[in-house]
């Protein structure tokens, strides 16, 4: 079940807390805007896996990341994640140029990121609520916060009444919903996802583009990088960067459709 969160109600199968209470701090400490200018990425010695790359996405916005397998979709979120540095060119994420970010700021920088994996990168040996909790742990964050902002995460993805399940006690989608939870523990600003549909059937798919939606209604800024043209074929008229083999080929609002 994905829970209305627009609805303040009781039942620990529904919304306790709204969403908002989840995104503020870190979305007004750093606003989701997301520039890129002229970037390019190489690989050793082989090809651009980026080449002059530039598109601004405002905070707020949600934005699909499209194009062929190895076009460069998860090289850009790795741009943004600073799980990567570019070879030429400058990304500024909510008024950080983060080629100017010093070493010690970049935890720092990381935990205004949500990220959401195909895998969903679930400790297989832990609850879920020991999964979501886990990045506010790093953190540092009191326990008695940790477990208050794990429950609310939990209630967002209506998995609240499975936070003492392990991870392979549940279905994919549900496994992915803990993922997108654990990404939206720490109210970031900006949700990254790569195919964070791509191991689900159709429904399931579609409650997670749903999922994503809900936080972005909040102003998360969200980009999802995805070649799951089932999804692209409902998403509505949507903005959309195509990419393919590292140039950005187009960039704007898209009908519904692979594009
Ligand atoms: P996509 O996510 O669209 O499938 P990627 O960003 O993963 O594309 O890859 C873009 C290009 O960069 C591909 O040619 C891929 O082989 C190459 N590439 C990606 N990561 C690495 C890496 N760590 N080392 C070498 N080449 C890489």
């Amino acid at each position: 079940m994905i829970c209305d969160v627009s609805k303040r109600v009781h039942s620990s199968r529904r919304c306790s807390i709204p969403v908002t209470s989840l995104v503020h701090e870190a979305s007004s400490a750093v606003p989701g805007m997301i520039r890129f200018s002229q970037v390019s990425k190489q690989y050793g010695a082989g090809r651009d896996a980026l080449s002059f790359v530039s598109f601004h996405l405002e905070a707020g916005e949600m934005a699909f990341l499209t194009g062929h397998s190895g076009a460069g979709k998860s090289t850009l979120l790795r741009l943004v994640a600073l799980m990567d540095r570019p070879t030429r060119g400058q990304v500024v994420i909510g008024g950080i140029d983060l080629g100017k970010l010093p070493r010690r700021a970049i935890p720092r920088y990381r935990r205004t990121l949500g990220l959401v994996f195909q895998d969903n990168r679930l400790l297989a040996d832990r609850s879920v609520a020991d999964n979501v909790a886990l990045p506010l742990v790093v953190a540092g964050v009191p326990r008695r916060e940790v477990d208050r902002r794990v429950r609310a995460a939990l209630d967002k993805v209506g998995l609240l009444s499975a936070d003492k399940a392990k991870p392979g006690e549940l279905s994919g989608g549900e496994q992915q919903r803990v993922g997108i939870a654990r990404a939206v523990v720490n109210k970031p600003g900006i949700l990254l996802a790569d195919e964070p549909t791509g191991n689900l059937d159709d429904e399931m798919g579609s409650q997670i583009i749903d999922l994503f939606r809900e936080f972005n209604r909040h102003r998360v800024t969200v980009v999802i990088a995805t070649h799951d043209v089932r999804q692209l074929h409902r998403c509505r008229p949507c903005r959309r960067l195509v990419l393919s083999e590292g140039r950005l080929l187009k960039n704007g609002v898209l009908p519904c459709g692979p594009g």
